[in-house]
């Protein structure tokens, strides 16, 4: 039973400002996020869950957050004992009498009078019997009403700017009510029926407003299920199409490979090695390689990706090496320069920074055939006018989308292709993963000289840090400082929780260095520059957010700070950490927290003695509790918004499975209620890892 694809389309494609409340200046601060349309709307899950639902007095813990319902039970009294006012009322809650109190919001005194019985969220203090109220909503006469703010479980979203976290549970709360008639699920009844899986409306309501943890749990893997079958979609037909190709052989003589071992500054260790031989040995084959190299940062992946890139060059061939962001490929850009003076071929970059002339010029060059390796971003890489393509490179591939690797291989499917990642998963996820390719894992580099050592203080104890840190600059050394959170300008600062404030606070201490800021409100270019900065030492001191997790090598660097480091996940910790101490030199790594729950502290002595990535998400997950996740999308996948690679790796062993017959059925490609998933899918490209 197709319908007109319109008819489900239409309406999430409606503008933010189609609903109540969302006029043009929040419609661009919902720009800000990632957010135009309804459905956008729709695929902006919570990352965190609050347990709000009604609680019985016997329940409440002292401290901690609860929700209750109540009545008022008196007159409200303003009082103005400090310097703000204070409003309190007596409510009654199950026969209990407390008092609920606000601070500073003397205007709640009218809504007070308006409404008897109120829904209350807010912090409990046994000993004044009193709640400290954050949140009030009035209950309708007649019923508890459909509450999406307190009184259930409550998601929490990720907001920007001026975003209050309470506007956008109500938006999605109308966006789920606008849209729900018209979707149409993308997966046949029968096949969900035998999977036990959700319907996709159902699925969407519930990941939003989840009624309990255990219909989440289900929601979850429920689209968790369809991003992996739309992941593996199109990875399983490149691989079906795979068979027949031809790629060029590229043997290196003996001398031409220890040519390249002598250009290099450093000898590679064992595990480089064997990753080495692999790769020189699948190249020399007329097999197209498609290999994937897994290993932590700094575990000396670029120079698996320069033996590939030589041996295009040696061979009268061009090589492509692709990074995420320009001033990565710079800095790859100089690495291979370096790496190979001594050769014939040229190393070109190509950036958004590059000029038309030597754009046009190294254009000119690629198109007559020249033999080189050319570094450059996605955004310019569609363009080059390739003539002899033998070997593509994809750096932090987990950054580039499915449909972006594919580009790479648009120009030519017969070339070999190598990838880079330093997602921590483990080895039978990989292959689950990614199907379609050979996996090297390159171990951890054995510690050189330097050591890095992780310090974990509490706030109040910053001094130390800020001491440590005028040393270190003070011998050229540099050093990030990394916070959870952007603030407002012109704000108070709650804490040492956001950048802005955090950095004018560094500003002082550091009088006399050069102190930056980077955070993920900043234009591209802008952060690029900074970035550069600081790479070049313009600036010593960077006061960042999470932006500056991507793989960029400031060997200088020897110095981490985290402020409020509870409120990461483990792998962005460890992601964080491996940007110190890339040269070899003693780094140290502070942690600073705040209070502690049980839970973040067992987290954060796990990240003080582990050094493993993968065996540091894994204990993330132990650690995380039932609405509690990262998932991918914060480090950054784009073809994932919920799958985890530690949690969910059944579901994507699954739509490997599946995805591997429907391409090869008749039905797949013939049956309108297969429409959806085979939207895109006429892309060509293979093996795109
Ligand atoms: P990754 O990309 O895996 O995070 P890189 O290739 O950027 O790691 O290497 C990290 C740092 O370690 C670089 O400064 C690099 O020059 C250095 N390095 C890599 N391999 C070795 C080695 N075998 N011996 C000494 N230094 C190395
Ligand atoms: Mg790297």
């Amino acid at each position: 039973m197709e319908r007109d694809p319109r008819a489900w389309q239409d309406p999430l494609a409606r503008p933010v400002t189609f609903l109540p409340g969302v006029g043009p200046r929040r419609a661009r601060a919902l720009e800000s996020l990632g957010i135009r349309s309804i459905g956008d709307l729709l695929y902006h899950y919570p990352f965190r869950y609050e347990d709000l639902r009604l609680r019985r007095p016997g329940e409440w813990e002292d401290g901690r957050r609860v929700a209750v319902e109540g009545t008022v039970a008196g007159k409200p009294r303003v009082s103005r004992g400090g310097r703000v006012p204070v409003v309190a009322v007596p409510m009654d809650v199950q026969g209990i009498r407390i008092h609920a109190v606000w601070f500073r919001q003397a205007y709640v005194l009218e809504r007070l009078t308006r409404y008897r019985r109120w829904r209350l969220a807010g912090r409990w203090q046994a000993a004044r019997r009193s709640l400290v109220v954050e949140h009030m909503e009035p209950v309708s006469e007649g019923g508890a009403g459909h509450s999406v703010h307190a009184g259930r479980i409550v998601p929490v979203y990720q907001t920007s700017g001026d975003l209050r976290p309470k506007w956008l549970r109500t938006w999605i709360a109308s966006a789920l009510k606008e849209a729900e008639p018209h979707l149409v699920d993308p997966l046949p009844w029968r096949w969900r029926a035998k999977l036990g899986l959700m319907d996709k409306a159902e699925a969407l309501r519930e990941i939003h407003f989840p009624r309990d943890w255990e219909r989440l749990g289900r929601a979850r893997e429920r689209l968790v299920y369809e991003e992996c079958l739309r992941f593996q979609l199109p990875l399983q037909c490149a691989r079906w199409r795979q068979k027949s190709r031809r790629a060029p052989a590229l043997r290196l003589t003996r001398r031409e490979w220890e040519e390249f071992l002598a250009a290099l500054p450093f000898s590679p260790t064992e595990g480089q090695r064997r990753v080495l031989r692999a790769v020189a040995a699948e190249i020399a084959g007329h097999a197209p390689m498609r290999r994937l190299i897994l290993g932590d940062v700094g575990s000396g992946k670029t120079v698996i990706a320069a033996a590939a890139l030589f041996a295009a060059a040696m061979s009268g061939g061009q090589g492509v090496l692709l990074a995420p962001t320009e001033i990565l490929a710079e800095q790859h850009a100089r690495t291979l320069s370096g790496w190979f003076a001594g050769f014939s071929f040229p190393v070109w970059l190509l950036t958004g920074g590059t000029d038309r002339a030597e754009r046009t010029r190294c254009f000119a060059d690629i198109s007559a055939g020249r033999p080189g390796i050319l570094v450059g971003t996605h955004a310019v890489l569609g363009h080059v006018p390739y003539s002899a393509l033998r070997v593509a490179v994809c750096d932090e591939q987990q950054r580039f989308g499915v449909v972006q690797r594919m580009a790479l291989l648009r120009p030519n499917e017969s070339i070999h292709l190598l990838s880079m990642s330093a997602t921590p998963i483990p080895r039978t996820l990989a292959m689950a993963l990614f199907g379609d390719v050979d996996v090297s894992f390159l171990p951890a580099r054995p510690e050189t000289p330097g050591r890095r050592v992780t310090r974990w203080l509490p706030l109040e104890r910053e001094e130390e840090v800020v001491l440590e840190l005028r040393q270190r600059l003070s011998r050229g050394e540099r050093a990030y400082v990394v916070a959870p959170a952007i603030g407002r300008p012109g704000e108070q600062p709650e804490s040492k929780k956001d950048v802005l404030s955090l950095f004018d606070w560094f500003r002082e201490q550091l009088a006399g260095f050069a102190v930056g800021l980077l955070h993920g409100r900043m234009s591209p270019g802008e952060k690029e520059r900074v970035m550069r900065a600081f790479a070049e030492g313009a600036i010593q001191a960077l006061v960042a957010t999470t932006v500056v997790e991507v793989g960029v090598d400031v060997p200088e660097a020897t110095m981490m700070v985290i402020y409020h480091a509870e409120r990461f996940g483990l792998s962005q910790l460890h992601q964080l950490r491996g940007r110190i101490g890339r040269s070899g030199q003693d780094a140290v790594c502070f942690v600073l927290t705040g209070p502690l729950t049980d839970i973040a502290r067992q987290r954060i002595e796990a990240f003080q003695a582990v050094n493993d990535g993968y065996l540091l998400a894994k204990k993330d997950l132990e650690l995380r509790g039932p609405g509690d996740w990262a998932g991918l999308a914060q480090s950054g996948w784009p073809d994932f918004a919920l799958f985890d690679p530690i949690r969910d790796e059944i579901w994507m062993r699954r739509a490997k499975h599946h995805a591997h017959h429907l391409v090869r059925s008749r039905e797949f490609w013939l049956l309108p209620e297969f429409a959806s998933l085979r939207e895109g899918l006429a892309v060509s490209g293979e093996g795109i890892h």
